[in-house]
């Protein structure tokens, strides 16, 4: 016999938690035996119980032995539906991010800026996915929130067309449109179709849209439909949210309304665009230009994004956090600008490019080559494609030779940029630099 949704949703909304990771069991919580690539979570499902799981989601008959074990057709759509109809019970605002980069961090401005006048829930970390956008909503009580702000991230068509499906956002923002996950998507053509699916949500619901008036390329997706309920520009003269960048290096300090100057803490020009979107969000829900500036002056971001970390007379950026071609060229560009006695790179594999990925490496070889840096140093297998553009850098195939290098050559005064794509994991390297 199957678990019904109606059944389900009777279930969660007991308080019920709910966990998808054995490793991660609460007392009483609802497990989702969800199955990955290398592994199948039904084979857990009976371990989830006894660390003390109230039930186990479950679409194996086979395992489903008695009244604890829920029994579904398939528990990745269960989750989506669960949360898809949770989503259903609160009336407040959704404001769902997507774009290539930046999602993350705007999210973050955004809720800090929101949060100056309502209780907002904001997305966990990166819980953007298939997975993560469904335990976002079910993580929402409607009575503790006014507002929430989820991050929905995307490596494929129709993706971001689920996740609004489930999110069911009322508001939304495309923070760019650059080159990642070029592979799932099919090149850039596709990845405008693939995000612009949260502008098809948006107009088909009549939902509000915010575009920043100066990004031609979400400029032109939100003007090919134009059915939204509204459309809030900003960066724009006729806009209340127009704020003038002063600086971005080493840090973004912008003037604001009635010549304000507010300094921040995060770096590059990228980034005031980050600043810029979240002040706009704020503005339209009615906090004001103080409480805002307020809010994006203190921020400070976590996770290996753009952190400015100390080592010894060297100052390191530190953005090993993630990597693609377009957050490449905007961290090299903003660190070109960057004044420092001595300047070096430590760059590592971009993945996920696909067949891109051999001339997405040396095109980023040649504009490291135009910034002239005293030192760059690549790691990473695909790497070595950037290293015709870059016959002076030091190379290493792996981690171990890069650490080796690091611990042998101390630098000092200066100021080193570390980025890499998530799986290399470049943060390590700041574990062997001299304090
Ligand atoms: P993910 O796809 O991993 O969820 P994300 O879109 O959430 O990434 P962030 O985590 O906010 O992005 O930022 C990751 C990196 O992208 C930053 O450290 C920075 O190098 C770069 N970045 C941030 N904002 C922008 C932007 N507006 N344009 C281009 N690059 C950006
Ligand atoms: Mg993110």
């Amino acid at each position: 016999m199957h678990t019904s949704l109606e059944q389900l949703y009777d279930i969660y909304l007991k308080g019920h938690t709910i966990s998808t990771d054995t490793r991660q069991i609460t007392a009483g919580c609802l497990f989702f035996a969800l199955k990955g690539d290398t592994f199948d979570g039904n084979t857990y499902a009976a371990e989830a119980l006894k660390k003390g799981a109230a039930y186990a989601v479950v679409d194996n008959p086979d395992v489903a032995v008695d009244g604890k074990f829920l029994l579904v057709e398939d528990v990745l759509t269960a989750l989506q539906d669960l949360a898809r109809h949770h989503r259903k019970t609160f009336t407040f605002p959704v404001i769902a991010l997507t774009g290539s980069n930046g999602k993350t961090t705007t999210k973050e401005l955004i809720a800090k800026v929101l949060s100056m006048k309502y209780k907002i829930y904001a997305t966990k970390g990166n819980l953007n996915n298939h997975i993560g956008v469904p335990l976002t909503l079910l993580s929402i009580d409607a009575s503790k929130y006014e507002m929430a702000v989820v991050e929905m991230g995307a490596n494929h068509q129709e993706e971001i067309a689920l996740l609004s499906s489930i999110a069911q956002p009322t508001h939304g923002l495309i923070t760019n449109i650059g080159k990642a996950h070029l592979e799932g998507f099919g090149g850039v053509k596709g990845i405008v179709k693939g995000k612009g699916e949260l502008l098809d949500y948006l107009s088909k619901k009549k939902g509000t849209v915010f575009v920043n008036a100066e990004n031609e390329a979400v400029m032109e997706m939100v003007s090919k439909r134009r059915a939204f309920g509204e459309i809030v520009f900003y960066c724009t003269a006729s806009s209340p949210v127009n704020p003038k960048l002063i600086q971005e290096s080493p840090v973004v300090s912008f003037e604001g309304n009635k010549g304000k100057v507010v300094t921040t803490h995060i770096p590059g020009q990228y980034n005031f665009d980050n600043i810029c979107a979240a002040l706009a969000v704020g503005n339209y829900f009615g906090v004001t230009d103080e409480d805002g500036y307020e809010a994006v002056a203190n921020y400070q971001p976590d996770n290996n994004r753009s952190q400015i970390v100390k080592r010894g007379t060297n100052t390191v950026i530190m953005d090993a956090y993630n990597a693609n071609p377009s957050s490449m060229a905007a961290a090299i560009k903003n660190f070109a600008n960057m004044e420092a006695k001595h300047k070096m790179v430590i760059l590592g594999d971009m993945f996920e490019l696909g067949e891109a990925s051999e001339e997405e490496h040396l095109a980023l070889g040649k504009l490291v080559a135009d910034a002239k840096f005293d030192l760059v140093i690549l790691s990473g297998k695909q790497m070595q494609s950037a290293l015709p553009a870059l016959p002076k850098a030091y190379y290493f195939p792996d981690k171990f030779s890069l650490h080796n290098w690091v611990m042998d050559n101390p630098q000092h005064e200066t100021l080193i940029l570390i980025k890499g794509s998530r799986g290399m994991a470049l943060e390590s390297v700041l574990g062997v630099m001299a304090q």
